[in-house]
Parts: structure tokens; sequence; C-alpha cells
């Protein structure tokens, strides 16, 4: 039986205790935490768009009188929990990624877990980079499939992988994040997909951290390559560089209806209500000129942080790696003192002796603003 409260005390002791933090308020790149207004380096939010009032104003100017301008589906999407702008959205979707079919969740999390969960079966085997999401470990877990773990961007030890274990299966897919959640790193999506064709596997890529800021429909890694059509299943959320809510999945009408029929996130869940919808709606097809606008400034920002200060990130996600968890929080603290919202990243999050604060770029912040954070 665990006993509880060692196990909080053990956290503790070791600076790896989370709690919820009492945010005051967020405008922009700002954010107000106890009185204090500090530079938000810590938001998925990149282009800034989720406290944008102008673009609120007029979201609701154009739609207070939809009758999909209300707070709650109030059911599953395959009961009554859905209307147009449900499939306005996954069309609108499917076509950025030029793909034929593109599927909601409610979350990030809820997709990449109804989607790797239900997919494979048994006799079927995963491929997963070693430091892909929680979501899709998850899946992994619940999955009937057999699954194998690579080291990170390690495409030597997968193609080891492959060589000895796929043919003992049948169907086979691997997983990867694009831009990786708290390095900032990217997948080489070329080998990735020479290897799934090479032994024979489906392609799956989430790209949430990279959808909006890469692509030249803003549809991520894959798509500033050149390489959407061989990757088979995306996964994209909504609730980061979109300032929206939810998430999609991205691909051929085939796995998007079985997802529908088997994918349990989807099907015994409430669907997000329609007014976030319509907001991702709004954005995508009224807004879509703002983001791309945003997209460029924070690609400039993000170079040429890069080139004073080289790290493994090749995006606006920025490891700055200090190891141990009590100096990890004190360079946290001297930073916020100095009124940079950053935050300590401790394990589980991150692996063992990597404690790290996880700096994100957002587009309106300025290059001069933030030289010092990297002296
Ligand atoms: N995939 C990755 C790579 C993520 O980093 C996250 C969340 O941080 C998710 C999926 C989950 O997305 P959501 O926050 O919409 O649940």
């Amino acid at each position: 039986m665990v006993n509880y409260e060692t196990e909080l005390e053990n956290l503790k002791n070791n600076s790896c205790y989370r709690s919820i933090k009492n945010i005051q308020n967020k405008v922009g790149k700002y954010i107000f935490v106890d009185n204090k207004k500090m530079l938000n380096l810590s938001s998925n939010d990149y282009l800034n768009i989720s406290t944008n009032t102008d673009l609120k104003s007029e979201f609701i100017e154009k739609y207070k009188t939809s009758p999909e301008f209300i707070f709650s589906s109030a059911s599953a999407r395959l009961l009554t929990g859905t209307s147009t702008c449900y499939n306005n959205l996954e069309q609108k979707i499917s076509a950025l990624f030029n793909k034929e079919s593109a599927l909601i969740f409610n979350t990030g999390y809820q997709c990449n877990q109804g989607i790797v969960s239900s997919l494979f079966s048994k006799g079927d085997v995963i491929f997963s980079d070693k430091l892909n999401h929680a979501s899709i470990v998850s899946g992994l877990k619940l999955s009937p499939a057999e699954h194998f773990r690579y080291k990170h961007l390690d495409y030597d030890n997968l193609e080891f992988l492959l060589k000895t274990k796929r043919n003992n299966y049948n169907n086979s897919i691997i997983i990867s994040e694009s831009v990786f959640s708290m390095d900032g790193d990217i997948a080489d999506i070329k080998k990735l997909i020479e290897l799934k064709k090479k032994y024979n596997c489906l392609l799956m890529l989430d790209e949430a951290h990279a959808f909006g800021v890469f692509g030249d429909n803003l549809a991520g890694v894959a798509q500033d390559k050149n390489l959407s059509c061989d990757v088979d299943i995306f996964t994209v959320t909504l609730g980061k560089s979109l300032g929206s809510m939810g998430a999609v999945c991205v691909s051929s009408n085939t796995i998007i209806n079985y997802l529908i029929n088997y994918a349990s996130t989807f099907i015994f869940s409430t669907a997000i209500p329609p007014v976030n919808v319509l907001w991702s709606n709004f954005l995508l097809n009224d807004k879509f000129d703002y983001l791309k606008n945003q997209k460029e400034k924070l690609t400039s920002l993000y170079k040429n942080v890069h080139s004073i200060y080289p790290s493994n990130s090749n995006s606006h996600i920025i490891p700055y790696i200090i190891g141990d968890s009590e100096k990890t929080k004190d360079k946290a603290i001297e930073l916020q003192n100095k009124g940079y919202y950053v935050l300590p990243i401790n394990p589980p999050t991150v692996p063992k002796g990597t404690s790290r604060l996880r700096i994100s770029l957002t587009a309106d912040v300025e290059f001069d603003e933030i030289k010092e954070v990297f002296r």
C-alpha cells in the first residue's frame, strides 16, 4: 500500500513536488503572478493568440448570434454533440495537411492516447521514441500490441529494433513527435520515412509543438520539409500555438473511420464546446495571414536566440539544462526576480539528472528583452 504522505514528502525533499500556481492574469506576452508583471517565457501560446483582445472582440461580434455560440456540446459527437462547425474544422485542417480526413478530439492527450491504444491489436508492434509525450506512452500501455521504445532520435537504435523485431509481428507503426516538447529538437522525418518504407510500417507524427510554427500552411515540420504525403497519421493540438482548445488527428478516410468506431477517448467523452470550435475556425479561416505573420516573427526570434545560445534545439523551445533539481529551482527564482517567468522542469517529466528551465519563446517577445536570460 502506498503511503501517500511519505511519497509527497519525498517529492518535496527532491524539489520535484508539483503544485498549481496562483496566476492572476495573462496579457499577451506578459503574465501576472504574486502581483508582479513578468515576461512569460513558459507559455505554449507561441503566436500570442489566446489573450488577444482585438481578435476576441472581432470573434464575439461575428458569432454572438450564431446558434453554435454556446459553451457546451452536452454530449459525445456520436450522440448529439456535433454540428456544422466541427465538420468545417475537420475539413479545414485536413486540407491544410493535404490529407483525406480529420477527427477532432477534446485534447491532445485524448487524441494520442485514443489513437495509440485503439489502432493496433495483439500480434502487432509499435516503435516509439523514448522521449515521446506522456499521452503516447499512456496509449502504449493501454494497447494490446507489443511496443519498443528506441533511444531518443537515435535512428540506428530504431533500425536495430526494426531489423530484429519487426518480422515477428503483423502490423507495425513508428511514432515520433516532430518538435520535442522538452528539448525543442526535431525528428529527422526523412529518415523515419525511409525506415517506415524499408520495414513496412505506418508512421505517426505528433506535431503538437510544430503546428502554427512550421510549414507554409502552418501544418508543421513535415510540411516544412515537403514530406507530409509519406506520413500516415498526424496529431495536432489546438491549445498551443492556435490559442484555442482541442486536438485533431489527420489521416486517411479509413483510419479516421476506424478511430470513430474504436477510439474510446473519442467515443465516450463529451465533445469540446462548439464555441471553441468556432474560435479555431475563425482563426484558421479569417485570421490566417495574421497567424502566418506571427509565425514569421517567432521564427526570426528563435533563430536569433540560437545564434547566441547554441543547444540541441532547432525551434522556439529552448532547454536550459542545469541537471540538479535544487539548482534549477534557484535559477528559476533568480530569473523570476529579474522579471522573466521561467519554470523548473524536473523528473519524471524529463529524464533524471536533466532538470532544466524550459524556455518557450512567443511571437511578440523582442530579442533585446530576453538576451540577458541566455548570458
Ligand atoms: N503531444 C505533445 C507532444 C504535447 O507536448 C502535449 C501537451 O503538452 C500533448 C500532446 C497533449 O496536448 P493537450 O495539452 O492538448 O492535451
